[in-house]
């Protein structure tokens, strides 16, 4: 198992750098979170043993039980990439160092309450739907290039967001369909680019240099427009 989990993580960082180049920009400017969830301590600690500091979960409960468990390594840094419920958003405060998705104002109205309660900030990616698939969570912004509604309704949220003193907006999030061609998964996240970069314009009360986007099917398309963040699962601890 150590040695599958460090034979994929080498493939996949070869793949990241190789992505890197072919769009001028170097491996070191794109941070590998290895999503972790419902992967065991075990296949943690082989990739910690093998480099990985950064880890995805998309369940509170299991990233309480994690965090818990690892709490002696206290260089991991915990990325929260799931969809968030009201009511599991007290250990994502407690113990995320990132999360990637705020999908509605109330969800990091409630976050900025528990993070003051408890005397922690935490950055955060603004979940953006780019495709329009009614199965996507994240704010609608399908036609934001031809829709003003679209624009004014992000950069609404965005600027009350960046407001609140606990948390700090540091970009967009995206994921792109499922199965889609390559040639629309590259069309999603350079549209997602270009949304941030319309965004440094239009709220400059955030910070919008980190794009969060690309998993094993699609990172080095989500590489080649952009991507700081990759989200990496099944290419790092599935058994080959
Ligand atoms: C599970 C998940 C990933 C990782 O997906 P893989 O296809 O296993 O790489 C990335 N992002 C989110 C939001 C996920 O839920």
């Amino acid at each position: 198992m150590d040695y599958c989990i460090e034979v994929n993580l080498n493939r996949v960082r070869e793949r990241i750098t190789a992505a890197a180049a072919r769009s001028g920009r170097s491996a070191d400017q794109i941070e590998l979170v290895a999503v972790s969830k419902q992967q065991p301590a075990e296949a943690i600690a082989a990739a910690y043993a093998a480099g990985v500091r950064h880890f995805g979960e998309n369940r509170s409960a299991e990233l309480v039980e994690k965090a818990a468990h690892f709490a002696a390594d206290d260089d991991i840094v915990w990325h929260f990439i799931g969809q968030l419920q009201r009511r599991q958003s007290q250990p994502v405060a407690a113990y995320a160092d990132f999360f990637h998705a705020v999908d509605r104002l109330s969800i990091a109205q409630r976050l900025d309450r528990q993070l003051a309660e408890i005397g922690r900030t935490l950055p955060l990616f603004i979940e953006i739907n780019i495709s329009g698939e009614a199965s996507k969570h994240g704010f609608d912004v399908s036609r934001w290039e031809d829709d003003g509604g679209q624009r004014e309704a992000i950069s609404a949220a965005a600027a009350t967001i960046a407001d609140f003193s606990r948390i700090e907006v540091c970009g967009l999030m995206t994921m792109a369909p499922w199965g889609a061609p390559q040639n629309e998964i590259r069309t999603v996240f350079q549209r997602t680019r270009r949304l941030a970069e319309w965004l440094r314009d239009a709220v400059p009360s955030a910070d919008w240099d980190m794009l969060s986007m690309g998993m094993t099917n699609d990172f080095e398309i989500a590489i080649e427009e952009g991507a700081t963040h990759v989200r990496v699962g099944r290419a790092i601890f599935a058994k080959q």
